[in-house]
């Protein structure tokens, strides 16, 4: 590739550190940008660091916004004695997209994982603590994911919560619908045996 002025090399450099882009990919993306229109090229510049300058964490529950508290929050139709405890903000916006809650989010920003060196510290364990203390709190949903670091964290959550009269409980989880049982992965399977329930 030297023999692309170092502008595009550079461009192509800072591209190919992006999640699944190559150098090819990187390569491609860069001279794209380069014949674009020159607005099309500055809004993508412009957007990028709007997005680095704006975007912060609620103070509330942790989720990604642009104000002191999301929207979300701030929403009087969303039920804010709910909380749903999700490990990051992607959880949320699958969950969101699922249009399945009404309730609120309480971001970790991670897992209890010791072999990792991740302790109850290191994620936002507290916080949540705090506002389960808070009179409002009613119910709380743990919707970490089903492996052993999602797993051993819901279990520490329940144990701290275990003394408040807050209604903890967990998503159901097991067998997706129209999953073929021979592709399920063992844990999988073990909590939808667990979760069976009477027909
Ligand atoms: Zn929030």
């Amino acid at each position: 590739m030297k023999y692309y002025p170092e502008p595009i090399l550079k461009l192509i450099n800072s591209l190919s550190k992006l999640p699944g882009i190559g150098k090819k990919t990187a390569e491609r993306l860069a001279l794209h940008i380069l014949y674009a229109p020159n607005h099309e090229a500055a809004t993508l510049a412009a957007d990028i660091i709007e997005l680095k300058n704006s975007i912060r964490l609620c103070s509330v529950c942790f989720a990604l916004t642009d104000q002191d508290k999301c929207r979300i929050c701030t929403d009087p139709s969303r039920d804010q004695t709910l909380i749903c405890v999700v490990e990051n903000p992607t959880d949320m916006a699958a969950i969101e997209k699922a249009n399945a809650f009404l309730g609120t989010y309480h971001i970790l920003g991670g897992v209890l994982s010791p072999i990792d060196g991740i302790g109850p510290d290191d994620i936002r364990i507290h916080e949540l603590l705090k506002r389960a203390g808070s009179k409002k709190t009613k119910e709380i949903v743990i919707a970490t994911k089903t492996n052993v670091e999602g797993e051993a964290t819901a279990s520490y959550i329940i144990e701290k919560l275990k003394q408040t009269k807050i209604n903890i409980t967990r998503i159901a989880s097991g067998i997706p619908m129209g999953g073929d049982l021979q592709y399920i992965d063992q844990l999988t399977m073990q909590k939808a045996m667990e979760k069976r329930y009477g027909v």
